[in-house]
Parts: structure tokens; C-alpha cells; sequence
């Protein structure tokens, strides 16, 4: 028996305008006082009219075009009915028919996942279980009622939990690169609900599908990933056992919990006639002109993948040129030290640096000065590596150029063959038994090379010193 894993993603992403999707109030609800940043459309009460978010909009946009979709430069609305205590109105403002963005696609590695749709909504409020004065009740806090979500559809193109992971990753640097969201998991600002069968081929020949399932309420990334492999072994366990596939049945809603580790079964899924869709009565059609369109996507910084790819041209490896780029913040300081030099060992040699020693300290791009990184690359092998470190940070941190500060704490080391002739020579003179150590078994050279860096004061390059001595003693 052979088991293929078969799973789409739903990602919604909360848009980190200023205001929300409909109203003018403030679109931020962490840690605020509940209710407080509500107006009547918002609250859904009766006669009130939506305004969209012009910037909501274009941002929506802006993101179909980096996942490489197609744009509905005519689009509109549509309201989705049920009823659920978090949502006010009595229907979500979303879009079915015609969303922003269609037919889209990314990459992971060379495995191409297929984007279907990214359309936009509006968030729900918020329930609050708790116990006050002994009794079990549910408060509602609508601040988060009516902030700009972007859904974003991927076809089942994912085949692993780890490759849900890797998708998910990538949305996430995705949008932190256009500045349209945080993409907090943690936080909510991004959420995932992973649609997952298998397909099954048995030993005899047979190929079946096991029913498709939706799993909701998954708060992290690891949950995402538990869940899914939690979900794959169910589905088998279960078709093993009644043998239903696909085609027996609808698809079905899976609550996660974290605590067991195991998804459980919610509701059967309601189809789309069950939500009786419409268009948006109180909200005009939306146009984008072609001029409009350009203009957002001239708007768009260097993606992740061109950056990785300019990266590997320098000759770095996978590894370095994806940790480089893994955030624009991160890439725009290793470009700003790179400063257009196309010298494959500078870039590996900032990287090292980067990735290394400064790693540990939040780099502030305008306290960096490319020519100090320059200073200390161009004399690097008269620095040994220790001196290089301490060299990069204390000239980002006093704004210092290394050179003066490796000149003034003798940081350079003596490269210069007849001086450090010199040295050893004293040396050999003034240590006969070592001398003869020596010459009896090789392997007590360093003892030697201890004491010319001891008269050297620490500054002698080492490597030289044991040519040096190996020359004049053998
Ligand atoms: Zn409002």
C-alpha cells in the first residue's frame, strides 16, 4: 500500500492598515480595551454604509502580483450569511466570484505550488470564554470586527507537512517583504486551515480517495504541521476500517486540539449555497485601470527568490543566500556592506560576518559604514580571526575605523618574513632543549611557536612562524 498525502492551504492575512476594511476606526486591536475602537458599521448596526479601504485594496493586489496571479481588474463584493455571535451583521463582506487575484503560483525549491485565488474580507469580533462571579459566559469584543483580511487559496498541490510548513514560511516572508502584515501565528494577524486527504494505491491495484477534511483552530506552526501528520494517519486508520472514500461522502470540519494533539470531528461542511452568497448591495463595483495596476506592482521591493538568486551569482552557497535573504531588513544591510562589489570572497566574507559575530547585535543600517567592512576584509591576513571579530563589532558599535582601532590595540600580526626570522632565530638560541625535543619528535614544534608569539606579544602569524622554524631546524 502507497500513501500520497494531498493538502491545500487556506491563509488569512490581517492587514496592518491604519484603519479597518469598512469604517474609520483603528484597525489595530492588540491589547486594547475591548469595544473601544467600534462604530456602527463595524457593530453591524442597521442602516449603516461600508466605505472599502482604498489602501486595503491596493495592498490585496500588491500581493496577488507577487504571487504571481492574475488580476480582476473588475471586481466586486459579496455578502456570506451565517450566523455566528462574533458576527454582527449576520453576514461576512467577502468575495466568491470574481476575488482580486486568480491563478497565481510560487515556489518552493523547484516543487510549484498553485495559488488560486487571494480575494478580500473583513475579520469577525472576537468571543471570550470565561468564568465571572461562577458563571461560565461568553463576552464579545468587536475591535477586531471588520479588519482587512486577505484570503489566500492554494490549490492541493503540498504534499507533506513539512512542505505545509515550508509554504507557509515563505507566505509569511512574503508579505513582511511588502510591508502589508506581521503574519504573527502567534498573534492571529495570520492563520491557516489546511485541507487534507490521501490517495491511496493498494497492493492490488486499487487507487482511492479518503474524504476530504478541513482543519480549523490550529494557533502555531508546529500545530499546523502535528496536525497535518496527525490527520493523514486518521484518514488511513479510518478508510482501513470502513473503507469510505471520497465520493461517500461531504467534506468535513475538524476541530485542533493542541492539548491531545489529535483533531476532532466539528461539523459537516457547509457548501457554498449554504451561505446564499450575493453581491454586496451597498458596495459599487470596483475597477482598476491598467495604469493603476502597474503603478502597485512598480511599488513592489525585490522578492525573496530574485534576492536568493542574485545571492548564489555571487557564488555563496543555498544555505547563506537564503539566510540573507530571509528578511528585507536582513538583505538591505548585507547590500548596503556589499556595496555593489561583485567580488565573490568580499560577499562570502561579510556573510561570515553577518551571519557570525554581528548576528548577536540588532544592526542598525544607518550606522553602517561599507568602507569599515572593506578596511577590515582588505587586511585580512594580517588579522587572525579573533581580531577580525572583536574588529567588526567594535568599529559598527563606536563608529571607529578598524584600522585605527586595530593599530592602536596591535591587532595586526607580523606577516613579514625577516622579522619573524628574526624572532625565531632568538628563539632557537635561547631554548637548546627544546631544540632538541624537537628533533627527536616533530609534534613538539608547538611549544616553539608558543614562544615566538610569547616574544612576538601575540602578534606573529603563527602559520609563518612554523614555516619559519621548520625551515631553519631542519
Ligand atoms: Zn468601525
Amino acid at each position: 500500500m502507497k500513501i500520497f498525502p494531498i493538502i491545500g492551504l487556506e491563509v488569512h492575512i490581517e492587514l496592518k492598515t491604519k484603519s479597518k476594511m469598512f469604517c474609520a476606526c483603528s484597525a489595530d486591536h492588540f491589547h486594547v480595551e475591548p469595544n473601544t475602537h467600534t462604530c456602527p458599521v463595524c457593530l453591524g448596526l442597521p442602516g449603516a454604509l461600508p466605505v472599502p479601504n482604498q489602501t486595503a485594496c491596493e495592498w490585496c493586489l500588491k500581493l496577488g502580483l507577487a504571487l504571481n496571479c492574475e488580476i480582476n481588474s473588475q471586481t466586486f463584493f459579496e455578502r456570506k450569511n451565517y450566523f455566528y455571535p462574533d458576527l454582527a451583521k449576520g453576514y461576512q463582506i467577502t468575495q466568491l466570484q470574481k476575488p482580486f487575484a486568480i491563478n497565481g503560483k510560487i515556489f518552493l525549491n523547484d516543487h510549484q505550488i498553485r495559488i488560486n485565488r487571494a480575494h478580500m474580507e473583513e475579520d469577525t469580533g472576537k468571543s471570550v470564554h470565561l468564568t465571572l462571579h461562577g458563571e461560565d459566559v461568553t463576552l464579545l469584543d468587536f475591535n477586531r470586527s471588520g479588519v482587512p483580511l486577505v484570503e489566500i487559496v492554494s490549490e492541493p498541490d503540498i504534499t507533506s507537512a513539512k512542505q505545509a510548513k515550508e509554504y507557509l514560511n515563505k507566505i509569511q516572508q512574503l508579505v513582511r517583504y511588502i510591508c502589508i502584515s506581521d503574519a504573527d501565528i502567534e498573534k492571529g494577524s495570520m492563520r491557516c486551515e489546511p485541507t487534507i486527504n490521501v490517495k491511496i494505491e493498494t497492493d492490488d491495484g486499487q487507487t482511492v480517495y479518503t474524504p476530504l477534511v478541513e482543519i480549523k483552530n490550529v494557533a502555531s506552526l508546529t500545530g499546523v504541521m502535528t496536525a497535518i501528520d496527525f490527520e493523514i494517519n486518521r484518514q488511513v486508520e479510518e478508510w482501513k476500517t470502513n473503507g469510505t472514500t471520497k465520493n461517500d461522502t461531504n467534506k468535513t470540519t475538524r476541530g485542533w486540539d493542541a492539548d491531545k494533539n489529535q483533531t476532532f470531528l466539528q461539523r459537516e461542511k457547509e457548501g457554498s449555497a449554504d451561505y446564499r452568497y450575493f453581491p454586496e448591495p451597498d458596495i459599487p463595483p470596483i475597477e482598476f485601470s491598467q495604469f493603476q495596476i502597474e503603478q502597485i506592482k512598480s511599488t513592489l521591493p525585490e522578492l525573496p527568490d530574485a534576492k536568493i538568486a542574485k545571492y548564489r551569482a555571487l557564488n555563496l552557497s543555498d544555505y547563506d543566500a537564503k539566510l540573507l535573504a530571509q528578511n528585507s531588513d536582513f538583505a538591505s544591510i548585507f547590500e548596503k556592506v556589499l556595496d555593489n562589489s561583485t567580488d565573490s570572497e568580499f560577499a562570502k566574507f561579510i556573510t561570515n560576518l553577518l551571519i557570525g559575530p554581528l548576528k548577536t547585535i540588532s544592526l542598525d543600517i544607518e550606522k553602517i559604514n561599507p568602507d569599515y567592512f572593506k578596511n577590515i576584509f582588505d587586511h585580512r591576513n594580517e588579522l587572525n580571526s579573533t581580531s577580525i571579530k572583536q574588529l567588526a563589532i567594535e568599529s559598527y558599535e563606536t563608529g571607529t575605523d578598524p584600522l585605527a582601532i586595530a593599530k592602536s590595540k596591535n591587532l595586526f600580526q607580523i606577516s613579514d618574513t625577516s622579522q619573524i626570522e628574526e624572532l625565531v632565530k632568538k628563539v632557537i638560541a635561547n631554548n637548546p632543549k627544546a631544540v632538541d625535543d624537537y628533533r627527536k619528535n616533530s609534534q613538539s614544534i608547538g611549544f616553539l611557536i608558543g614562544q615566538v608569539m610569547k616574544v612576538s606579544a601575540g602578534s606573529a602569524n603563527p602559520q609563518l612562524a612554523k614555516e619559519i622554524l621548520e625551515k631553519l631546524l631542519n
